[in-house]
């Protein structure tokens, strides 16, 4: 739990929120739930745990926003410990359980409204708590700045042009039909990702930039419940892709990242339609249309002859709504592809979403155990390599790999995409064509 300083609960605060945001959405949901249990079997905590009943959704719900209405916010310290415990322990905010709900009551919604009176009250995750500081000071959840930023830019597009002919990153370029932002986590540990990004827009012949502000499309403090913050970070990369006049925002493979920029978003940085005042675009989908219009091709010989199988990242799959495409993509890369059970929207959240992974070690049993779901799910498939689309996906799979001895790699499309893709003549570097030619 956060270090901040210990204030006395303020309930006035409480009923704001209570009353606030989506108060008569959520009065009417906590007042329409039959109790019938039906969405308990949706969720990997309850599956995991042996059925504990204290993990139905409804329960967790009950539990605790059902409670803070009931006693009209007037609750003390205790209790919204209790409830930090639940909204951060044992729900991802995944929305898996509103699918079997007969009445479609958005438990996700509910927790993260608990989520945002713990906040309020400065009783959140040390690990969120942290990255807000660094979101508020830099912009970006690593503390990053804009020269190191850029710096890793350069420096990625120096060495990879080696590789790759004409390869540049290019930063701040007005009227770009695409402007690519990136997990923080990418520039700061993992530059080969903004590498390999590089090297497809690169062949695939993309009109593209990267933004020197806003460029990370993470969105932790959504997570932490700070929605103030949350709205201002979205803002940010909004405001960037209209100054820059580009048609697209396009997503790194993060999952939460198309959540906050393409649907919570909007409603955070005070957008009353609803809409990114830019169309946004996941990865997934990218990569998608430029194996499907030719712009990008796999060399066959290349394709993975080993059992493949794929994560459907919560956000962008059952939220975000690309499963077909993901699955369309590994057609190109893959012989011998094995879906899970359940698959696309009905697939099981990793269980590192919802801010779990960043929460860090304070959460890291709960994480593994709640994870059993998601590595019996691999395990039967017999697979031994993992496409995850997303940095939580990605990070969560190969610590259950570890956890539950599964000898699996988990890779990303960009990894996969750029080993075997087709490179074009006139993008063959001079020292590998003269090579060629001897
Ligand atoms: S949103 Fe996901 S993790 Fe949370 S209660 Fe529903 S199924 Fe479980
Ligand atoms: S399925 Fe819906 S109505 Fe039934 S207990 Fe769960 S949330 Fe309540």
């Amino acid at each position: 739990m956060s270090e901040m300083p210990e204030k006395p609960i303020n309930t006035k605060v409480i009923r704001e929120l209570l009353d606030s945001n989506n108060g008569a959405r959520i009065r009417s949901w906590l007042s329409i739930c039959a109790h019938c249990g039906l969405c308990a079997e949706s969720c990997f905590f309850y599956l995991a745990k042996n059925k504990d009943p204290k993990l139905s959704p409804a329960y967790k719900v009950k539990a605790t926003l059902g409670e803070l209405y009931r006693r009209k916010g007037n609750v003390d310290r205790a209790f919204l410990e209790k409830c930090y415990n639940i909204i951060w322990g044992e729900c991802t905010t995944c929305k898996r359980c509103s699918l079997y709900c007969p009445f479609g009551i958005d438990i996700a919604t509910m927790i993260a409204t608990v989520r945002g009176i713990c906040h309020s009250q400065g009783i959140v995750p040390e690990g969120l708590a942290r990255t807000s500081e660094n979101y508020k000071n830099t912009g970006n959840q690593m503390g990053m700045s804009v020269e190191d930023f850029i710096d890793t830019c350069s420096w990625m597009a120096e060495e990879t042009a080696e590789e790759i002919a004409g390869l540049d990153i290019p930063v701040d370029k007005p009227g770009a039909r695409i402007m690519y932002t990136v997990n923080a986590r990418e520039p700061m540990y993992y530059p080969q990702d903004m590498a390999m990004a590089a090297k497809i827009f690169t062949v695939a012949e993309e009109s593209w930039t990267i933004p020197s502000t806003g460029w990370d499309c993470t969105n932790l403090a959504m997570f932490a419940g700070n929605r103030a913050l949350a709205g201002q970070i979205v803002k940010n990369m909004y405001e960037k892709a209209l100054e820059l006049g580009v048609q697209y925002i396009a997503i790194t493979e993060c999952g939460h990242a198309y959540r906050s920029a393409l649907f919570e978003g909007p409603y955070l940085a005070g957008y009353r339609d609803g809409k990114p005042p830019v169309p946004v675009i996941h990865s997934v989908r990218l990569f998608y249309e430029y194996l499907r219009d030719g712009r990008i091709k796999i060399d066959p010989e290349k394709m993975i002859t080993e059992p493949v199988t794929y994560q459907d990242p919560c956000n962008v799959s059952r939220n975000g709504g690309l499963w077909a495409e993901g699955r369309e993509i590994v057609k190109y890369l893959a012989k011998d592809f094995r879906d899970m059970t359940p698959k696309s929207v009905y697939n099981h959240c990793c269980g590192g979403g919802g801010g779990f992974i960043p929460m860090g070690a304070e959460f890291k049993k709960r994480r593994m155990e709640s994870g059993k779901i998601k590595a019996e799910q691999i395990r039967a498939t017999g697979a031994k390599i993992v496409i995850a689309p997303c940095h939580n996906c990605f990070d969560q799979i190969r610590d259950l790999g570890k956890e539950y001895d599964l000898g699996i790699k988990v890779v990303s499309f960009k990894e996969l995409i750029t080993e075997m893709m087709i490179i074009p003549e006139k993008f063959q570097p001079v020292e590998a064509k003269d090579e060629d030619d001897e």
